[in-house]
């Protein structure tokens, strides 16, 4: 039986990377250990954690003038780490609200710094993505790129003169993204990137003499940095599962994999668009290939739709509780075979089926 995983986080891993994981479970390369059992201080697993720190930095094109941290907490503990590392100069932050995400990373900015936004999609029920040009005085922008409940995403960073912090949560490496144009990225890594557990920082290097000696260690990117990620205990097992992951990247290709994620999710909008009985609101120009919410505009067809399509094996396709609806999950570990599942499930239940 074949069951596809449309979960917007933790979402499906690659089958290869799942297989290697189950090989090496027991003893990871001879070494008599399994990862979980391994002390993080010790060279192989240093080893590991090398490699998946060079993995990203060639994927990304990440020069050596950024610092990549491999921290806990979530994207949800940046909300609070950012604006007590970086906002130290004017105190303030600006921010473009694309949505429930933004609202988060805004309500925790507040306790720290005064936070101003700079242009918001909400009267608009965050159907698109505020277009610029953008001015700012603050210590930084902070955008939110890929919007995992709302379904849009940036196409190109806002210019602005000040530093740009994105969260890319839901949209790391799913696409090749122009690294020099943004001074902090962030995600947590359990969508593209891995498991649950582990948060990848990258964060310029000139941007840490900004962090303020008044804040707990561990919040601190400053010490995270010159520590190599090893302050204390990192998440070991969801740090080598990420570098399963990067390795999967590599040997498919960044290019192939952003490549299909254009097509399937160009598959979907094209079904739904085609459709007299699902909708998706997002402005065209804006829409996300890797989250994309539709609905029938009737609460009782698309608990019908949900149950119908769960009984074909087609799983976690509830929208977000804020949104409702339905939301497919297209990361990048979704086989094309899952969306052609799903096309051929919403055209049956479009016939009447039930
Ligand atoms: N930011 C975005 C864009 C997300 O999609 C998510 C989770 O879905 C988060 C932040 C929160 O991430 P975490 O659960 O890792 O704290």
């Amino acid at each position: 039986m074949t069951v596809y995983n449309f979960s917007a986080g933790p979402a499906v891993l690659p089958a290869p990377v799942l297989l290697k994981a189950q090989s090496e479970l027991l003893d990871y390369e001879n070494s008599g250990q399994s990862v979980l059992e391994m002390s993080h201080r010790s060279p192989i697993f240093e080893s590991i954690r090398e490699a998946a720190e060079q993995s990203l930095r060639r994927l990304m094109s990440i020069p050596d003038s950024y610092s990549v941290l491999f921290l806990q907490g979530g994207a949800t503990l940046q909300f609070a780490m950012l604006p007590q590392n970086l906002a130290t100069k004017t105190g303030r932050i600006d921010f473009i609200d694309t949505g429930g995400w933004s609202t988060k990373a805004m309500a925790d900015a507040k306790r720290y710094a005064t936070v101003n936004v700079l242009a918001s999609s909400a009267d608009h029920g965050y159907r698109f993505i505020p277009e610029g040009p953008f001015t700012s005085t603050a210590d930084y922008l902070h955008i939110t790129w890929n919007n995992t409940l709302e379904g849009t995403t940036y196409q190109t960073p806002p210019h602005v003169d000040v530093p740009l912090v994105a969260d890319v949560s839901s949209s790391i490496l799913s696409e090749p993204l122009p690294i020099e144009s943004f001074d902090v990225l962030y995600a947590g890594a359990q969508k593209n990137l891995g498991v649950a557990g582990l948060t990848v920082v990258i964060v310029k290097n000139e941007l840490l003499d900004r962090v303020p000696d008044t804040i707990g260690a561990y919040l601190r990117y400053d010490i995270h940095a010159k520590q190599r990620s090893l302050y204390n205990t990192p998440p070991t097992f969801s740090l080598y599962m990420t570098k399963l992951v990067l390795d999967w990247i590599e040997e498919t290709g960044l290019e192939a994999i952003a490549a299909r994620n254009v097509s399937q999710a160009h598959m979907l909008y094209e079904a739904i668009d085609q459709s007299d009985l699902f909708h998706n609101h997002v402005a065209v120009k804006d829409r996300s290939r890797m989250n994309i919410p539709f609905s029938t505009g009737s609460e009782s067809e698309d608990a019908a739709f949900l149950n119908f399509a769960a009984r074909h094996d087609l799983i976690n396709l509830a929208g977000h509780r804020s949104i409702g609806g339905m939301r497919a999950s297209l990361y990048n570990a979704m086989p094309t075979e899952g969306v052609t599942a799903l096309l051929h499930i919403m055209h049956r239940f479009e016939q009447g089926e039930r």
